[in-house]
Order: C-alpha cells, then structure tokens, then sequence
C-alpha cells in the first residue's frame, strides 16, 4: 500500500462500520494494565509517592539518590507494595509465587534515568487467575489472568515548545501490571473488565480513582476476517477505562478497513492519541527477549511464605461478586439494584447503615437518588464530604413522613452541593415539615382567604375549583405538603364553612 492510499484508508475509517451481513469478523483482544499504587511511599526508596497528594508537587521535589538512578545507591522494596501485590492476587484468584525476584529491563529513554527499569519478567509475583465479567451475550464471562508483576513507573516526559523536559517524581512509583489472556471478543468486553477491575482494586484499597494515581492499558488486537487472520497489533497507551473502548473501537475498525480492501493488518506497534482519538504507527513491534532482561542483583530473591499468604487472604475485604450476591440474599435485591448499590465501597456501606434505620425500600430508593445526584456532579461518595449519618437522618426524616418526596429530594441536593447538614439545609431554605399540620391548617386558610372566587367556584358546584386551591396550597409550601392531606383539609374546611 502506498503511503498515500494508507491515509485515505485511515481517514475513511469513520465512514465504515463493522455489521456488514455476510462478512464473519473474529476480534480476540488482551491487556496489560498498569496500575499506580497508592503506597505512601515510592517502590525502592522512601521518597513520597505523588500520587495521593492533593496538588500535583512541583517538577523533580519528590526524589532522591536512588529514584535519580545515582551510580552505587542501592533500591530498597518497599514491602507494603508486596502485600498489596499478594492482596490483588488474592483477590483476582492468581496463585502467589512462592519465590520471586527483580529483573533488569534495559533499554535507553530519556525517562529511565538508569537505562534499565526494575520489573519482574521470569517469576511474576502472580500468575493464572481470572476476572467475571458480562459477556457480550449478557451471560458471565470469565477473562483470564495470564500474569500479575510488580515494577516501577518511569519518569515523566513533558513536551513543551519543541523542548522535552523530565519529571523524576514520578519514577520509582510502584505499578502493577496486570496482563490478561486475550479473552475479549469486544471493545465493550474490554472496558466492562477494566470497570471491574478498578472496582475490585477500590474495595482492596490499593488504587483510587479520585487522587491523580493512573491505570493506563497497552492493548494486542487480532482479528479475523471470512477466514483470513491478520497479525497482532499492539496499541500502546491508553489511560482509563472509558478511552479503552473508544481506543479499541476505533482500531477494530482500521483493521476491518485493511481486510475489506483486501489487505491483512501487519504486525505493528501503534500508539493512541486521545485528544485527537486515532492511533498512529510507531514501529514494528519488538519481542520482549530483545529488552535482554538480567537479574538484578541489586534486590534480594524474595521468599514468600504460606503464613504470609494466609494472614492477608484471611484479612481480605469482601469483593464485590459477593457483596452482590450477599446483597440479593440479605435484602432480597435484584441483580441489577445489588450491582449499582455495589458499584463503590462506600455506597454499599451507607446502604448498609441505611437498612438499619429505615425500610430496604427507602435505603434502596434514596441510596440511588444520592448516586445520582453523586453522578450529575461526577463525583464519588467518598469525595462529596457527607458523613453517613447525614444520610441516615435525612431518610430517617422522609420515613417518618416529614417531608415530601419532592422536598427530600431537594434537601439531598442541596446538601451534597453545599455539603450541610440536613437541619442546617432545612433552616436556611425554610422547608415546611409535613409534620406540622398546624403550620399546615394556616396556610390554607390564607389560601381560602385570598382565593375568594375559587371557593364561590366550588361552594356553587364547580368541584375542580379545589384543584386550584390545592395547587395555591403546594405552591405555597415548595411543594413541602402532601397533596392528598391538603385536598382532605380543605375539603372538610370548605364544607363546613
Ligand atoms: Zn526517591
Ligand atoms: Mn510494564
């Protein structure tokens, strides 16, 4: 193909779409993910990891001798990020090797100050184990865990005005990388594992998505086309979970327009650019022997024990899968309710409390009016800064008929928005309690009082006219009343006058 028909072929792609009836696609995706942990300090020395600080620090203040790579300085493992290693594996049901060691991977970039990055490659901390997910057909659907390994995160290049500039602050964060089989038929299997993923290591509370720390994926796509199978295509880079799919999704398409122009998609190595969101061609790809790993003798061979192993397996939080299920038995849920109120840790936990204070079905109802409004903010219940009892009394409130569906829902906003509590929000926005029929009796009577011609209305046989009424009356409490007590009260009050 000439370079020119190759961009005509890559600006097409948009036009095309991968459902043509009589063509038989196979797409068989894997990741390698890595995950930046949320140690307090970094890999190899005891200089702070960035990731959970508030404000990114400024360029090159996190660091010292060993994460600038000075010649005989010595690494030191940092053994809390061996247990968070043991506690994913746990938890991603890998075995845990019962010995293992540090490599040597060797290449030159600007961001690996010392030419080679510490990583495991013969003897992963982990290996074999698989994730659950929903399949494409709806059904479970089990990805395999090929390996999980420890290494550490190399510098940060930053490009700016034809000049790169290197950040060692994040060299010597602790990653982990794991790589699946390549078990995903779809772009979308691709990302509901990922989702998954973060979801179970959020509950292990090795990763947060709400501090700056990163997941960032290299997928291989392969792809079959009515019996013709192109070759591997590593697409590099690809941060979060919602750009996998839009990533993935863009390359099955290039590769589908490589075969419906009778090509084969080459072996290569491509890079995906999310701000302008298509991938590029960097090079063909190289096998991982060329990195020439070697041991580094720097770190001692590390011996893990069953003890060791059992202690954080027996300390393992509940995941999610169970907590689901749990969920559905103890509260009698349906899947779908079980799985948003166990999307996130925090939520299933107010749930929790929730159902020991109120009804399952006002937990249920205001744990998911709280997450949508969480969502309408993009925010996480951990970030919103409401303490859970905050909850509690509100839903406790509604439960005790003192407020309106429409008044609780407006009290919740508000108190996520302005992060008060519920007596604080009711006094500043002065919202009528239900409980308060007296309050109640005297604003329909002004009502009746100021509405003359409505009352003639409904005294001379026009019974809608109490409609109106009604409304006055709910316009008068913000919608506070409920409107069947109202039309009662008013009702016995324009008969009897
Ligand atoms: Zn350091
Ligand atoms: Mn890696």
């Amino acid at each position: 193909m000439s370079s020119s028909s190759r961009v005509e072929a890559e600006e097409n792609i948009a036009t095309h779409t991968p459902s043509n009836k009589n063509e038989n696609i196979t797409v068989r995706i894997g990741l390698e993910t890595h995950v930046q942990l949320i140690t307090r300090s970094k890999l190899f020395c005891s200089c702070k990891n960035p990731v959970t600080l508030k404000e990114e620090p400024a360029p090159n203040t996190l660091v010292c001798d060993v994460c600038l790579g000075m010649p005989g300085t010595k690494p030191v493992l940092n053994k809390r990020v061996v247990e968070q290693a043991i506690m994913v594996a746990l938890a991603l049901n890998a075995d845990p090797a019962k010995r293992t060691f540090f490599s040597r991977k060797t290449y030159f970039y600007p961001d690996m100050n010392k030419n080679y990055q510490i990583t495991q490659y013969e003897i992963p901390i982990a290996s074999g184990g698989w994730v659950e997910i929903e399949g494409d057909d709806s059904s479970k659907k089990k990805i395999r865990i090929r390996r999980i390994h420890i290494e550490e995160d190399p510098a940060k290049l930053v490009h700016r005005d034809g000049y790169t500039l290197v950040d060692y602050n994040r060299a010597g964060i602790p990653l982990l990388e794991i790589v699946t089989e390549p078990d995903f038929s779809s772009p979308r299997e691709a990302r509901a594992y990922l989702q998954k993923l973060v979801q179970i290591l959020e509950y292990l509370g090795v990763y947060d998505s709400t501090t700056q720390a990163t997941i960032k994926s290299d997928a291989n796509i392969s792809m079959e086309y009515n019996g013709i199978a192109g070759e591997r295509v590593e697409l590099k880079n690809i941060t979060g979970t919602r750009e996998i799919e839009r990533a993935l999704s863009y390359e099955v398409i290039r590769q589908l327009n490589v075969f419906r122009r009778g090509g084969v998609p080459s072996r290569e190595t491509r890079a995906w650019d999310e701000n302008v969101g298509v991938s590029k061609s960097l090079r063909m790809k190289e096998e991982e022997e060329e990195y020439g790993y070697i041991f580094d003798p720097d770190l001692p061979v590390i011996e893990i024990d069953e003890n060791f192993i059992g202690k954080i397996g027996g300390n393992l939080p509940e995941l999610p899968d169970e907590k689901r299920r749990r969920f559905m038995q103890q509260y009698g849920l349906k899947e779908k309710t079980a799985e948003s109120l166990t999307a996130d840790v925090e939520i299933a936990d107010l749930f929790e409390k929730l159902c020991r204070s109120v009804s399952v079905k006002n937990a249920v109802t205001w744990t998911l009016v709280l997450m949508k409004t969480l969502n309408y903010h993009s925010m996480k219940y951990r970030e919103a800064g409401i303490p859970d009892n905050w909850m509690v009394e509100l839903v406790k409130a509604y439960e005790d008929g003192c407020y309106s569906d429409v008044v609780t829902e407006e009290i919740l906003r508000k108190m996520v928005e302005e992060k008060q509590p519920m007596s604080v929000i009711v006094e500043k926005y002065k919202y009528p309690s239900l409980k308060d029929v007296g309050n109640l009796e005297e604003i329909i009577r002004k009502v009746v009082k100021g509405n003359r011609s409505a009352v003639e209305d409904y005294k001379a046989g026009r019974k809608e006219a109490i409609n109106f009424l009604v409304g006055q009356v709910m316009k008068e409490t913000r919608g506070g009343a409920d409107p069947k007590k109202v039309r009662e009260i008013l009702e016995s009050m324009l008969n009897e006058s």
